[in-house]
């Protein structure tokens, strides 16, 4: 059996070195301070749960009860949270060790890591770049090895970006399948909280832990229990679709066409050229959901209740984003744009149910680009177009995961595998059987 404490100590010294000192990579808010007393408690224990010896870091926008779930911003700097979020729960019930609070963009706006009001996360792969957001810094604990999993969000793409940029796995839940309650959300109707880890076995365990029915979150529904034995199977006759879709790095765009290809080859699985109707509509449907969604939520940070009031203290995307929501709130009356897009999601959601009617999965580049170097000026068009590829997912509510798939200029490249709602048990070995081939 692992022993929790000797592992924690190496994870702390490994943090004290790279994230504090160092490198300062800037993957940790806070530390947990009861981290060795609990793991001591949990080596001691005679019954030990799925997650012994397992440690883990949270997003920063999740609450675990004692820390500061700040959501990397000056509004909820002293909010301590009074709970634990309900995945929180599970995990410590199953004896997994929180040992911190990780870095993320600002209120989990973003997709570089950089509007993080205490500095951006950088990528362990390389210090210069960006690496990815929102869950900038789950993204990068893991790859930096400071810890074997963690947890992030995923609105628009933010488990799956940074996870692509880093070189790690990361899963996007179908929506309604992992409880909610206690994050605190970006956009109800988007959110999912997700794991990331080293690899597709442990995503799939973190996930066995996660998931499920949950009388707080009235959107949670159970559904089949993940078979973890089962993910080593390889599985047969999988038809893959492949979007018309084209980015603009050819680079990252061959890489993944070429391992589609050899992974098809060698387990004989059909490949399908897809095209979607609305796939390029995505991010201007997903923009105005947000805005008004975020918009409506941040009304409670009006100083009164937790800490100070938005408004004066957030930085520019979430000020951006206020703005916006209200004055799309505003034109409302006329459905200009909250109900138009609440109407294009749907059409999304459609298109994909019966694409999941002739293929097992959909799978793609993750991020349509390489991560730019820290501080560098890019337009909020570019920014925003980061998750050209990952929003879709969020938007019909399907499941998707970013699996580590080869370098360009020792930068690491995600490839996504999308697949039907509740279908996280086919996704899983799927990627798995893709892993595997690398070994
Ligand atoms: N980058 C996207 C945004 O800024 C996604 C954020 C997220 O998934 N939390 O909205």
């Amino acid at each position: 059996m692992v022993n929790t404490q000797q592992k924690l100590k190496k994870y702390l010294e490994e943090i004290k070195k790279n994230d504090q000192k160092g490198n300062k990579i800037n993957a940790f808010l806070q530390l947990n301070p009861n981290a060795k007393d609990e793991a001591k408690k949990i080596d001691s224990k005679r019954n030990k749960g799925k997650l012994a010896g397992y440690i883990i870091g949270v997003k920063s926008a999740i609450n675990v009860k004692g820390l500061n779930a700040s959501c990397a911003s000056k509004t909820l700097e002293n909010y301590k949270a009074p709970y634990d979020a309900t995945i929180i729960k599970k995990i410590k019930d199953e004896d997994g060790l929180i040992i911190g609070m990780n870095n993320c963009d600002e209120f989990c706006l973003g997709g570089s890591g950089e509007t993080s009001a205490y500095g951006p996360t950088k990528n362990p792969k390389n210090l210069r770049l960006i690496s990815g957001g929102s869950s900038s810094g789950s993204a990068a604990s893991v790859s930096a090895n400071f810890c074997d999993m963690s947890l992030g969000s995923d609105t628009g793409g933010s488990i799956r970006n940074p996870s692509s940029h880093c070189g790690v796995v990361g899963v996007k839940p179908t929506y309604g399948s992992v409880s909610r309650y206690g994050l605190i959300d970006v956009s109800m109707s988007l959110d999912q909280i997700g794991p990331i880890t080293k690899n597709v076995n442990e995503a799939a365990l973190l996930l066995s832990v996660i998931s499920g029915k949950d009388e707080n979150d009235s959107i949670t529904r159970d559904s089949e229990k993940l078979n973890l034995r089962e993910i080593e199977k390889i599985p047969k006759n999988i038809i893959v679709g492949v979007l018309e879709f084209k980015i603009k790095d050819q680079r990252i765009q061959k890489l993944i066409d070429d391992k589609i290809k050899k992974v098809a080859d060698k387990y004989g699985w059909k490949i399908k050229k897809l095209e979607m109707e609305f796939l390029d509509l995505a991010v201007e449907i997903y923009y105005p959901l947000v805005y008004v969604e975020f918009f409506s939520g941040t009304r409670r940070f009006d100083g009164r209740r937790y800490g100070r009031r938005i408004e004066e203290v957030a930085g520019p995307e979430v000020l951006r984003r206020i703005l916006g929501g209200s004055e799309i709130t505003r034109s409302e009356y006329h459905g200009r744009y909250y109900h138009k897009s609440l109407k294009a999601k749907k059409l999304i959601e459609e298109e994909f149910e019966n694409i999941f009617k002739k293929v097992d999965c959909i799978i793609t580049p993750t991020i349509p680009r390489l991560p730019h170097k820290i501080g560098e000026k890019i337009s909020v068009k570019d920014m925003y177009d980061y998750d050209a590829l990952t929003i879709p997912s969020n938007l019909a509510g399907n499941c998707a995961i970013s699996i580590p798939s080869g370098e360009i200029n020792g930068i690491p490249v995600g490839m996504q595998i999308i697949c039907d709602k509740f279908k996280e048990q086919k996704m899983l070995q799927i990627a798995r059987s893709i892993e595997k081939l690398d070994i």
